[in-house]
């Protein structure tokens, strides 16, 4: 078996593992529960689930996604988040160079999907998995400058707070320009504070990016929801998914983009 073969392999379990602590937080974390205690149990019957039946993906399978004490019905959504999970981990893998740029992809990558889900169920982002997130960001930036695309450690770490700077500043422009405009809350300040936590790992020039791509995913797939499913502007939309993605867009190929759009321009 080749190495890469066998790293790919290895990334990808490690994200279904991951992924299966994911869907724990996001249970837990809007309830005020512990992350650690107890062990998982089933929400309906409320029995234990044994290691063998909460092994991930398999024991969903094998189980045909219920539960084995009371027969109810598990959510789908926690295979979701598995394979999101695991899929995300080997593109880091995949895109990087340096075992700290691995890292540094996948602890981004694992707050994306646990502050997405936690915005899909509860219209929160918590302010834990922020907060972690940006200390994580800037202090491997300042360690390792290559991540940020600079020589040195501080230009690094002001690459990295002038990233949290920009999404913070211009996220917050438009939620304070938007509930002016359309006298309600047009974006929670939990979005403009995940921004920010996103714009330490990607640096200034990739967390406008960011916000252009994910505004576009918002406009395109926002609109094709309201048509199918035929929501009024009323309805809340949950943000912080099309930040996640459009955050997955620009850290993987926000290079090539950026590189295409000014040789386009003839710059
Ligand atoms: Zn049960």
């Amino acid at each position: 078996m080749s190495p890469f073969f066998f790293w790919s392999v290895v990334c990808f379990v490690l994200g279904l593992i991951t992924g299966s602590f994911l869907n724990v937080c996001v249970y837990r974390m809007p309830r005020g529960l512990s992350i650690i205690t107890p062990p998982s149990h089933c929400p309906e019957c409320n029995s234990r689930i044994l290691w063998y039946d909460n092994i991930p993906v398999v024991s969903y399978l094998f189980l045909k996604g219920r539960c084995r004490r009371c027969g109810r019905p598990i959510s789908p959504l926690y295979l979701v988040v598995e394979v999101i999970t695991a899929l995300l981990f080997l593109s880091a893998y995949l895109f990087s160079d340096t075992l700290p740029e691995i890292m540094f992809r996948i602890v981004l990558f694992s707050i994306l999907v646990l502050a997405s889900f936690i915005d899909i169920k509860h219209f929160i982002i918590p302010d834990e998995s922020n907060l972690i997130g940006f200390i994580f960001a800037v202090l491997m930036s300042a360690l390792f400058p290559y991540l940020q695309g600079c020589d040195v450690w501080y230009m690094a770490l002001a690459d990295s707070l002038l990233g949290a700077f920009t999404g913070f500043l211009t996220l917050g422009f438009v939620s304070f320009a938007g509930s002016r405009l359309l006298k309600k809350d047009a974006m929670g300040f939990g979005d403009v504070k995940f921004i920010a936590m996103i714009g330490a790992f990607a640096g200034w020039k990739l967390v406008l990016l960011t916000i252009m791509t994910a505004s576009l995913i918002g406009a395109v797939l926002g609109g094709a929801l309201m048509l199918f499913k035929n929501r009024n502007l009323k309805g809340r939309i949950p943000f912080g998914p099309y930040l996640a993605a459009g955050t997955v867009i620009s850290v993987l190929f926000g290079k090539s983009i950026i590189g295409w759009y000014f040789s386009f321009c003839g710059i």
